[in-house]
């Protein structure tokens, strides 16, 4: 390996520091990607810059969206008595996949991890206590995953609600435990939506 190219290398590099990207497939991406035509390699990099200049957390529920409110929020025709907490906009998509929720969502962007430091602080929990002040939530539903950290957060949001007398429940789990709602399949992910009770 004496020699390189270096905005080749600079392009395996890039590869090589996405999630899941070893070192060969960095590679050959790198070489599919140069392989490109110029009209598809511009059009790549410009979906790239343009999801990131125009994608931002929704002022309410904090999903993603390029419009001011995400396109559940500006619903009309959804139910805003019922608020589904979820850890990050994935989620949303598999719940929206069901078809059977017509409520609106919160998303947390991340779940309690003291381990990793993370705190109610680095999680969008505030911004969920500042929707319950006008009387119109009368439930919330958490939907975070059934794992340490779900778990625990749920109960944390659930403890800081309560005094606010808001039902809080939690989805019934015929997802496994340690399972990540994200791949459950639409009728599961039903049932416990369904299936879910008071904690
Ligand atoms: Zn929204």
């Amino acid at each position: 390996m004496g020699y390189s190219v270096a905005p080749l290398a600079r392009l395996v590099e890039q590869f090589e520091s996405l999630p899941g990207i070893g070192k060969k497939t960095a590679q050959r991406l790198a070489f599919y990607v140069l392989n490109l035509p110029d009209d598809r390699a511009r059009a790549f990099a410009q979906s790239i810059l343009e999801a990131h200049e125009k994608i931002h957390p929704c002022k309410i529920c904090q999903n993603l969206t390029d419009q001011e409110l995400c396109g559940v929020c500006s619903d009309a025709k959804r139910d805003r008595s019922t608020i589904c907490v979820v850890e990050s906009p994935k989620d949303v998509l598999a719940f929206e996949k069901t078809k059977e929720y017509n409520g609106l969502y919160h998303v947390l962007h991340g779940l309690l991890s003291p381990m990793s430091g993370i705190g109610p602080d680095q999680i969008h929990i505030k911004e969920l206590m500042s929707r319950m002040g006008d009387g119109t939530v009368q439930e919330v539903i958490m939907a975070t995953n059934p794992t340490v950290e779900g778990e625990a957060t749920a109960m944390y949001i659930a403890r800081l609600l309560k005094p606010m007398g808001v039902k809080v429940t939690r989805l019934a789990y015929g997802i496994p435990v340690g399972g990540n709602l994200e791949f459950a399949d639409e009728v599961t992910l039903y049932r416990a939506l369904e299936g879910r009770s008071e904690i």
